[in-house]
């Protein structure tokens, strides 16, 4: 019988592991193969921890502990005076099925492109207009992202948009986002994203949506789907219409003569501005001047800003919003609320990290935090790396365009990744592992610097995702067995053998193509099976001795052999060269 454990529901995969008495790489390795990145301090929940021990070669059995409810945060209850609010969109989907492209696509609908080595640098929400009506759209990159988005119950979503690639169909990921919207109950829309691929099948992702029971409307139920190609900017109108439509029936409404509050979901330190936080405002109106408080610090707001970085006079319910000014850097999920003063803030903030303390720290992800991740697999040659990066989004880009470069031969092995400048800690891991550290964006202090150069560990620190990409792409190259390349150099057809031992053939014969050399490899051949392999150690043209002899000549020739060669007349001679050439990916 197995054994039955109980867990809350959301659990470290720290303690999971713990309980389950495994390594936790080797928990953290199941999750990655389910397309699930969690780290050893990061939050699953109940759900995902169940498919995964479902896999895993244990026997036991998990139970929701049903007594200590997760506190679950009340949907805010809008008054009479409430006014109407943008929706609040998180599109969510399975790895690769395009749920980056899809959000770069609707940001990018209408502004023109051209940013650094052509990838989109990373925003974690933004806002835009369609047919006159805001939607603001919220990316959950990461899955702590995801957990700290389904922990507060969804409130900050008011629709999800479910991600499918029409050529590859429902994944495991694909039902983790079905089931988190269904759980909190907000709305979906499903895109059939990759319409424009080869093998794009939408009637199979409607019939496994149907499996999955959600009819779609040409299967007489009331999903809607929409068929789009994120890549060809196909299809987008018609999503944001439905994004409009379906939202329009929840009347969604917010107060905005309330102190404001919302919700962390970015949150880094930057050079110049100190730390700087991205916040979702739920309800209320947030001003430059404001006093805020997010979870252990808070802020005078010194600048307020849109995500694309327009300076703001305030920001209203729904609005993504860049806020800078505070103390330290708030945590990610942390929740947000205005307070009247300095005195205020200052207290609440204290009691928020009294509170945490006792806590056990739980929650958040601390940037400073070195994340260890994975042991992929047994792959013959394996680049060791440490990612490190400004911000989520970031990394999971580099990660994902490095991951892009696996073949069967080489692959990369990441080590570590981390938000955040390059540290001490991350300098010792890589020269324990063997790694080289990446960073994008980011800084390198003048200590760790010389714990670099003494402990000489690379550090290469990019501005531009394809640079560093290029990088890893040669250092990956290096890895890769060099390529022997043969030429055939001549032919020659034996006329007689003159001597035979057991390592040694001497033999004359007439060079029909090309040249012979000595000294050089060699090929036997009898009416077109090659017998052996063998090298050419001397040349004679008439009694000399010879480097060469040329088509058309004669010679006479020494040939070292392993195992001994039952030469005759007739057989074929091809003598080649051999080079080692390195490889590229
Ligand atoms: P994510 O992991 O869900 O964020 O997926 P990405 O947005 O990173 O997309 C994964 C891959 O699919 C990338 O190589 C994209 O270029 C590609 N992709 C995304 N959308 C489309 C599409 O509509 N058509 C095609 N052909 N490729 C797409």
């Amino acid at each position: 019988m197995s054994t039955k454990i109980e867990i809350e529901d959301m659990i470290t995969v720290g303690s999971l592991a713990e309980k389950l008495m495994i390594p936790a790489t080797k928990l953290i390795t199941e999750l990655i193969k389910n397309g699930v990145m969690a780290t050893i301090n990061e939050r699953i929940d109940f759900d995902t921890a169940q498919i995964v021990v479902g896999e895993l070669d244990v026997d036991v059995e998990l139970v929701k502990k049903e007594s200590t409810p997760a506190p679950v945060r009340q949907k805010k209850q809008a008054s009479e005076k409430a006014q109407e609010r943008p929706p609040v969109v998180a599109v969510m989907g399975h790895v690769d099925h395009g749920k980056t492209t899809l959000l770069d696509a609707i940001r990018t609908a209408d502004v023109a492109k051209g940013e650094a080595g052509g990838i989109t640098q990373h925003i974690s929400a933004y806002q835009i207009v369609h047919n006159k009506k805001p939607i603001t759209f919220l990316d959950t990159p990461g899955h702590e992202a995801f957990a700290a988005l389904r922990e507060h119950g969804a409130q900050l979503t008011d629709l999800v948009i479910i991600v499918v690639a029409a050529d590859d169909g429902i994944k495991p990921q694909t039902l983790e986002a079905i089931r988190f919207a269904r759980k909190a109950g907000v709305n979906m829309i499903v895109a059939i994203n990759k319409i424009d691929k080869e093998g794009a099948d939408s009637n199979r992702v409607k019939q496994q949506l149907a499996e999955n029971g959600l009819q779609t409307e040409d299967w007489g139920g009331d999903t809607i789907t929409v068929e789009v190609s994120a890549k060809n900017k196909e299809g987008i109108d018609k999503l944001l219409d439905m994004v409009l439509l379906v939202s329009e029936v929840e009347e969604l409404r917010a107060d905005e003569d309330v102190p404001a509050s919302g919700l962390i979901i970015e949150a880094h330190m930057e050079k110049g501005r100190g730390p700087v936080a991205v916040a979702l405002v739920e309800s209320g109106v947030i001003h430059p001047g404001d006093f805020v408080v997010a979870g252990g610090t808070y802020a005078r707001v010194r600048n307020l800003e849109s995500p694309e970085g327009q300076s703001l006079k305030e920001a209203k319910p729904s609005s993504p919003v860049v806020i800078t000014g505070f103390k330290t850097v708030p945590r990610f999920g942390d929740e947000f609320s205005q307070v009247n003063d300095e005195k205020e803030a200052r207290l609440q903030s204290e009691k928020n990290a009294t509170g945490r303390k006792a806590d056990g720290g739980r929650g958040g992800v601390g940037s400073s935090e070195l994340i260890r991740i994975i042991d992929r697999s047994n792959k013959l040659n394996e680049l060791n790396v440490i990612i490190k990066a400004d911000v989520q989004g970031s990394i999971k880009s580099v990660i994902d365009s490095l991951r892009a470069m696996d073949t069967d031969e080489v692959a990369v092995r990441m080590v570590g990744s981390g938000i955040g400048p390059v540290t001490e800690n991350d300098v010792h891991l890589a020269h324990s592992s063997n790694a080289i550290i990446y960073g994008f964006n980011i800084g390198m202090p003048t200590s760790v610097k010389q714990t670099a150069s003494r402990d000489k560990v690379p550090v290469r620190l990019y501005k531009v995702i394809y640079e560093l990409i290029e990088d890893a792409k040669q250092e990956m190259s290096k890895l890769l067995a060099p390529e022997v390349v043969e030429t055939e150099m001549g032919r020659l057809v034996v006329k007689g053998i003159f001597k035979t031992t057991k390592t040694e053939v001497i033999c004359g014969g007439e060079v029909t193509k090309g040249k012979l050399l000595a000294p050089s490899f060699a090929k036997v051949f009898r009416e077109g099976d090659l017998l052996a392999e063998v090298q050419i150690t001397n040349l004679k043209h008439g009694p000399t001795d010879t480097k060469e002899v040329l088509q058309g000549e004669m010679c006479g020739m020494n040939i070292a052999t392993e195992t001994k060669l039952d030469l005759q007349e007739g057989d074929r001679i091809e003598c080649f060269t051999r080079e080692t050439v390195e490889r590229n990916l």
